[in-house]
């Protein structure tokens, strides 16, 4: 990823942001109504890059291990599981008001305690109070207290409450994980930062549950494996740092948290958590529930509650840091190509089939190489403008390869591919055409 012409970072994010719009990336929600504050909706670029970044995580947390399963746990959650958790009494957060402006904020993420951000007024702010950040509704025609329900600030508890099911159907034991991608929703006193902090956002979270012995060797494990996966996927060394919590921000169940933070525009942000959280899930749902949520090991013929280790990211948060990361632009003959260099695993597309011309002649090869493509990579199609503002847009979208069906390929059955990094172009057959590219796209 080169660093050469990255625009300076106030610009970049303003960059990134009209360009998810522009391209279909990322729009505001609910636009044609004025806008929902800090809502956003996933266009066909942006859905598939989301897609991508979840099924990265996927392959490499669940399809490449035998020691870890999926799990896809209801959304909608009795207030139970979140007595039992600690959430309805601690997942809060300090909220102040102003007197002048009525603007609310978190006390914890105000620079000046005497100085409203708002306003300006000076020792406007209310005491702090603790808000929960859950989000609650009724389940059912009748909005009785019998009847509340919680929208999931996490996908985590999911896990925990299924702990019995997934050891008795997977036939898995410890160390293995539990892992699950899905929405998750927090009433965020302040979102912002684009789709940093949304209030319906999605997260990647695995719970790995090992014999306590092994605890702090897998914490360690899962660290350095979090962090790798971020620099394999393109993320500079330069923009990505291992925080480990001080003692005072630690929860009291965990014997240590990193968090992997990555360099936006503001600063540094947290991606993802990874925290030793001991045996207070299992402990705290087996005495709530009054289930067994145990394992008893037959090899020493012990009985133990598993300790978990937690690495816990955010798929819209990072998807954000991958645009952020892949945004570039550079000269080229006197103008600027802005270019996402995205890795190909991430692209949302993979590769654009472009008919040099839209005359009638080039369209059945084109249709011809598209669906050659098709099954196996997913692929743009595009006719319209000339070639160079077509290869341009693609750039912008970060599509690794443009396939060029020209009049010469009409003769001689080859199509010329250009490379979106260097825009190299050579000239391959079409019958090579997809063992050419899959490997440079894997
Ligand atoms: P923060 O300190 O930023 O509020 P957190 O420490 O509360 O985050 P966790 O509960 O550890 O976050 O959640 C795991 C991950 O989920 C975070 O690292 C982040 O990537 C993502 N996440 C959490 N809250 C939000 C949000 N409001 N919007 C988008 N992503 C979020």
């Amino acid at each position: 990823m080169s660093d050469v012409s990255v625009p300076n970072d106030v610009t970049l994010m303003e960059k990134v942001v009209n360009l998810s719009k522009r391209r279909g990336f990322v729009f505001p929600s609910a636009e044609i109504y004025g806008g929902f504050r800090s809502t956003y909706d996933y266009g066909p670029i942006g859905v598939q890059l989301l897609r991508n970044v979840k099924d990265a995580w996927w392959r490499s947390m669940v399809q490449m291990r035998d020691d870890v399963v999926g799990l896809d746990a209801a959304i909608l959650s009795p207030p139970a599981i979140w007595e039992a958790s600690g959430h309805l009494k601690n997942f809060t957060d300090p909220l102040v008001d102003c007197r002048q402006c009525r603007e609310r904020f978190r006390e914890d993420q105000l620079e000046d305690l005497t100085t409203c951000p708002g306003c300006g007024g000076k020792d406007t702010f209310t005491e702090a109070r603790n808000f929960n950040l859950m989000f609650k509704t009724h389940a059912g025609p009748v909005e009785s207290d019998a009847a509340v329900a919680y929208l999931r600030p996490e996908t985590a508890q999911g896990m925990f409450i299924n702990f019995s099911n997934v050891l008795q159907s997977s036939r898995k034991k410890p160390p293995f994980g539990i892992a699950q991608i899905g929405k998750s929703f927090r009433n965020e006193i302040t979102p912002g930062n684009f789709v940093f902090r949304t209030r319906e956002f999605e997260q990647m979270e695995l719970e790995f549950f090992v014999p306590p012995e092994e605890a702090l060797q897998w914490y360690e494990y899962w660290c350095a494996t979090r962090y790798q996966w971020y620099i394999d996927l393109g993320i500079p060394e330069s923009k990505l740092r291992m925080r480990p919590h001080d003692a005072d921000e630690l929860s009291h169940y965990s014997s240590g948290t990193s968090d992997v933070e990555f360099l936006f525009p503001w600063g540094w942000g947290e991606l993802e958590g990874i925290a030793n959280r001991g045996d207070y899930d299992l402990t705290q749902h087996a005495t709530h529930s009054g289930e067994k949520l145990d394992y008893f090991d037959q090899a020493t013929n012990s009985r133990y509650v598993p300790h978990v280790i937690e690495p816990a990211a955010g798929a819209t948060r990072t998807m954000m840091a991958f645009l952020l990361a892949a945004y570039d632009e550079e000269e080229v003959r006197g103008e600027t190509r802005t270019v996402l260099r995205l890795h190909p695993r991430l692209a949302p597309y993979k590769v654009a089939v472009l008919p040099l011309s839209k005359k009638d002649d080039l369209m059945p090869m084109a249709r011809e190489v598209l669906g050659l493509l098709q099954p196996h990579l997913m692929c743009d199609f595009d006719e319209t403008q000339a070639i160079g503002r077509r290869y341009r847009r693609q750039d912008e979208l970060g599509t690794p390869f443009c396939v060029t069906v020209d009049f010469d390929s009409l003769e001689d059955q080859s199509v010329t591919i250009r490379e979106r990094d260097t825009m190299e172009q050579v000239r391959v057959p079409v019958a090579e055409l997809l063992s050419h590219l899959l490997p440079r796209l894997a």
